[in-house]
């Protein structure tokens, strides 16, 4: 097997590569470019990767083909090209390769992530134009969820639309497959108990897990669900979207943009999605913010807990999750009933233990890496199949 391993994230605003080497171990170069279709967008570049010229103004597609030809002039030969695709619907609970009946299938599933499923897709449809004798996987962010039983997957609607995909899926699927392979190096046996991981970052939803699977977790059948988030309202009434449509007169299309775009921390604050800006704000409406953002959060771990019977781990991840301890320290901020002891100095060095040492219950902030499951994946496939060709 030659040739290196590419990982793409082709998202709505942002689009990620990296670059592993032919063993898919260790990650040789990656680029992001963000600020996809808001003015300029910026590029910026990690490891061995030499600068990247200024992007030049076009739509997000060519701007992907045009970021996928500059790397294919550097990285030389590249065996396969390792997707993540948010939406896998029911029947993706494993990485697949992407052949023609594959993009077929995900194609039809597009309805249910308007906002992300196409970039990915054509993210997958650049990559193949480029490098057409390589092997195209794609890792669902949907899929780690599948292990949820089936009543935790139902919503309280009638059944002809349950059975016809009207489900929890739930998201971030790739984020947990990571923490939940590294959470033994941490907590040893204890791993395989009742853990909660949340995964804070412009996005957000967290994950009841036992033995290491989900079984519950905050996203529905969109990303939308669940917690409060940078510019998504979370979980909301669904009489609040009714009346939004039929009497304050939106259009579908406007509730969404209101729901998506305009809520969560950005809307409620009035100032900014970016925690950063709302923890050194002293407006009021700042602090507000922040204070809904961590209620709606120990309101989820309470209700996840319940699910699991107990809770013997919290973990803590995504930009916001291994990055700020303020927010760390608002939510769990009362929550000793359930065994939550922050150490508050440890809090502020950042972790990863962040519990005091007399506590029942192990904290961790622990760094994602989505990339290095979608590589490993990916490489697994190769592997398969040069050992089928032999
Ligand atoms: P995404 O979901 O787009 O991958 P991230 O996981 O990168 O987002 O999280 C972005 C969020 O993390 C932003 O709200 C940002 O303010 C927050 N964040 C990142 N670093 C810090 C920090 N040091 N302190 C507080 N918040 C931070």
């Amino acid at each position: 097997m030659t040739g290196a391993v590419l990982v793409l994230n082709a998202g709505s605003s942002s689009l990620k590569v990296a670059v592993y080497g032919a063993d898919g171990g260790k990650r040789r170069a990656a680029a992001t470019v963000s600020g996809l279709g808001q003015g300029r967008p910026q590029v910026a570049v990690k490891g061995d990767c030499a600068p990247l010229p200024e992007p030049p103004r076009l739509p997000v597609t060519d701007l992907t083909v045009w970021l996928l030809e500059l790397l294919s002039l550097r990285t030389g030969s590249i065996a396969a090209v390792g997707h993540r695709i948010v939406h896998g619907g029911r029947h993706f609970d494993t990485p697949v390769v992407l052949d023609d009946a594959a993009m077929a299938a995900l194609e039809d599933l597009v309805p249910l992530a308007p906002l992300h499923e196409p970039h990915n897709l054509n993210g997958v449809i650049a990559a193949r134009e480029i490098w057409p004798g390589a092997m195209q996987v794609g890792c669902f962010d949907t899929a780690f969820h599948r292990t949820q039983p089936e009543l935790a997957q139902r919503f309280a609607l009638p059944r002809e639309m349950h059975d016809d995909g009207l489900v929890r899926y739930g998201f971030h699927g790739l984020s947990y497959q990571h923490i939940a392979e590294v959470l033994p190096d941490h907590l040893g046996a204890a791993a395989k108990g009742r853990v909660i991981v949340a995964h804070l970052g412009n996005g957000a939803s967290m994950c009841a897990m036992r033995n290491r699977r989900s079984i519950a977790t905050t996203m529905g059948m969109t990303a939308l669900d669940g917690l409060m988030m940078g510019t998504r309202s979370g979980a909301i009434d669904p009489g609040l979207v009714l009346h939004l449509i039929e009497a304050r007169g939106m259009s579908p299309a406007e509730a969404g943009d209101l729901l998506y775009h305009r809520s969560g921390l950005l809307g409620v604050s009035g100032i900014s999605a970016d925690l950063r800006v709302l923890e050194a704000s002293a407006d009021p409406a700042a602090e507000e913010a922040q204070a809904l953002f961590a209620l709606r959060a120990q309101q989820a771990i309470g209700g996840l807990a319940a699910v699991l019977g107990g809770l013997d781990a919290l973990v803590f991840t995504g930009g916001i999750g291994q990055n700020s301890a303020a927010m760390r320290a608002r939510i769990c901020d009362g929550m000793n009933w359930i065994g939550i002891d922050l150490d508050q100095s440890l809090n502020r060095a950042g972790g990863p233990v962040l519990h005091r040492q007399t506590a029942r219950v192990p904290i961790l902030a622990l760094p994602t890496d989505e990339e290095s499951v979608i590589a490993r994946a990916t490489n697994a496939l190769l592997a398969a199949r040069t050992e089928n060709a032999r």
